[in-house]
């Protein structure tokens, strides 16, 4: 391969500013010529394409975001787009691409593969839902950023005996809320993997008043309900003193952890010696500490698999 295309795609995530200097240096290293494609998919279209050197990705490593830009593009799904996406990049003379992104983006990349243009997939999305990977880059530095948030909103809950709800992002995948939950000591964790009915979350509540804590925070994930609705619910059915705090899209910022650039620093340097291979249709991850890689069909064929043993462990420390 002489000439591959980077993209971000979908939700942005800290770390990759990370996986993409890895990218470009990387495959510099190895002789090839790096295109940096603005905006997702719908760059390809644009032809927002420019060349990175070496010194284009100095600086990065410790920045949340993306440099390249990230945007959705629904007419990506329509073949006709994605054989003008192959056509604006073989007119280039990009012979490989890598995307950076999340279970949407992923598809992308899948076509593109099925339709003969070599494409790798970088996980970068902060919901850490794709099955086939143990962690993706930006779930562990959007956790730090909720459980200083948490830690936080803790201090003005116990000094006013009182219950905060707290909100974070997740609408199929509640692990940000049960790593969080864990980390942060939440009394209660709700997730959507877990169903619980809100007679059933006052029940623990009420209860957990009654063995003696006269604060606590409940940790909800956005894909069970909003933090007011909950809120709401518990004011007029119980008489403890109940507050909600959404903390938003602060969770997708902020300077990337160590692991996270580790995480993308890895990903992006594996990802480069596939397409030098002239690799494609994979997605690369990480398991049990290792760097490994999986056909796109069959890693997101992979049905997602909860982790109970932790919430399980979660439901005993918070006694
Ligand atoms: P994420 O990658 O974070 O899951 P999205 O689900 O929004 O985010 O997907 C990002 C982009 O990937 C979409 O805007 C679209 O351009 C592309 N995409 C999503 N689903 C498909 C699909 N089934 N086929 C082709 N492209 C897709």
């Amino acid at each position: 391969m002489k000439k591959i295309g980077i993209l971000t795609s979908g939700g942005d995530a800290p770390g990759m500013n990370a996986a993409i200097r890895a990218v470009v240096r990387t495959a510099i290293c190895s002789g090839m010529e790096v295109v940096g494609i603005e905006r997702g998919y719908q760059g390809i279209l644009d032809k927002s394409f420019r060349p990175m050197g070496m010194r284009s990705v100095s600086d990065i490593v410790q920045r949340g975001g993306t440099i390249l830009r990230t945007a959705r593009c629904a007419d990506f799904v329509l073949d006709e787009c994605q054989y003008r996406a192959i056509e604006n990049m073989r007119e280039i003379g990009m012979d490989g691409l890598v995307v950076i992104g999340g279970d949407g983006s992923f598809r992308g990349a899948q076509a593109l593969s099925n339709k003969g243009f070599p494409t790798i997939g970088i996980p970068g999305t902060i919901d850490n839902d794709l099955a086939y990977t143990e962690f993706t880059l930006g779930f562990h530095t959007a956790c730090n950023t909720c459980l200083e948030a948490i830690d936080k909103i803790r201090d003005t809950s116990s000094s006013h005996d009182r219950f905060t709800i707290i909100e974070v992002m997740g609408r199929h995948s509640g692990d940000i809320a049960l790593y969080t939950g864990i980390a942060g000591g939440a009394e209660m964790i709700i997730i959507p993997e877990v169903k619980q009915t809100f007679s059933e979350i006052k029940k623990s509540l009420i209860e957990a008043s009654q063995k003696g804590k006269t604060s606590g925070l409940v940790v909800l994930a956005e894909g069970v309900c909003t933090a007011d609705e909950l809120m709401k619910f518990l004011q007029r059915e119980t008489d403890l003193s109940i507050r909600a705090t959404v903390l938003g899209h602060q969770q997708r910022g902020g300077t990337p952890s160590m692991r996270d650039r580790m995480l993308g620093t890895q990903f992006g340097y594996h990802a480069v010696s596939l397409l030098k291979k002239d690799v494609g249709n994979r997605v690369v991850g990480i398991s049990k500490e290792k760097i490994v890689d999986y056909d796109i069909d069959e890693a997101l064929a992979i049905p997602r698999k909860f982790r109970k043993d932790l919430y399980k462990m979660a439901n005993v420390v918070s006694q």
